[in-house]
């Protein structure tokens, strides 16, 4: 126990009373590092390792910094009666946490020692051997499929989604819960076709549900401040009514719903 909470890693943010990613009221650990680069991302400060500088309006901010487990388990046991009330618990996010794999563990084992209830949001790009170390520590999996189509995966995510969904399938098969979600972004995925065809495999590995994410342009500024340019800025968010409509589609094959 005292290797695993003396393990350090890299995080950027700690956010907590979350309701919207896992079970309950959740604290969100954002890891720093990101092997993908999704056009929409909205937490572009997540995807280099590296501490970074982000201008945010007239301040800079320094964004990352290395913490141990006992650290984050310390804070994260603070509002152990709010997840026992609600369901809640940890929720790995990102960046993705898989690229920390050590810290990861370490941290999701002791979680579990503490009675801690996890949740990860995950790209599931790894090594099924990566997977397989973490998997027994987690209770629900949150995982994305961006798009069917490995030619547009790669287009809008700067990789293919071959391992990806072969990884995602295992996961479906060997880990307590799995809930698939869509970034549902036009111009990209937010149509019928592309969405059944997310929804048909989804049901075919045996996700529990499917959450359709609406796009929004929430993360814009931070691209700003990071010296980036933002891509996708003449994309309009779909209308509730699109979304309604692209729930409908995928609830003939598994229970669909927005948001999540
Ligand atoms: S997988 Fe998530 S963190 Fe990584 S680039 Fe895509 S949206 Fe951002």
């Amino acid at each position: 126990m005292e290797k695993y909470l003396k393990t350090k890693g890299r995080i950027f943010n700690i956010q907590k009373f979350s309701i919207h990613d896992g079970p309950g009221i959740r604290t969100i650990v954002f890891f720093k590092g990101c092997k993908l680069r999704c056009k929409w991302c909205c937490n572009p400060e997540s995807q280099n390792f590296e501490i970074q500088q982000m201008k945010e309006g007239n301040k800079i901010k320094t964004v990352g910094k290395d913490v141990t487990v006992e650290e984050i388990v310390n804070d994260v046991l603070k509002d152990m009666p709010y997840y026992r009330r609600s369901g809640g618990g940890i929720t790995l996010s990102g960046g993705e946490f898989l690229c920390q794999i050590d810290f990861a563990e370490a941290l999701l084992r002791v979680c579990k020692e503490y009675g801690i209830t996890t949740a990860v949001e995950t790209t599931a790009l790894a090594s099924y051997e990566e997977l397989e170390r973490v998997i027994p520590f987690i209770d629900t999996f949150l995982t994305d499929i961006k798009h069917m189509d490995p030619v547009k995966h790669k287009q809008y995510t700067g990789v293919d989604n071959t391992l990806i969904l072969e990884n995602i399938a295992k996961i479906a098969r060997d880990a307590k819960e799995l809930i698939v979600r869509v970034p549902t972004v036009p111009g990209v995925n937010a149509n019928e076709k592309d969405i059944e065809d997310i929804a048909k495999y989804a049901a075919k590995i045996g996700a529990k549900e499917l959450h359709l994410l609406p796009y929004h342009r929430l993360g814009q500024d931070k691209y700003e401040g990071l010296g980036r340019e933002y891509t996708l800025k003449d994309v309009i968010p779909p209308s509730d009514t699109e979304m309604e409509k692209l729930v409908a589609v995928a609830q003939r094959h598994i229970n669909c719903q927005i948001g999540g």
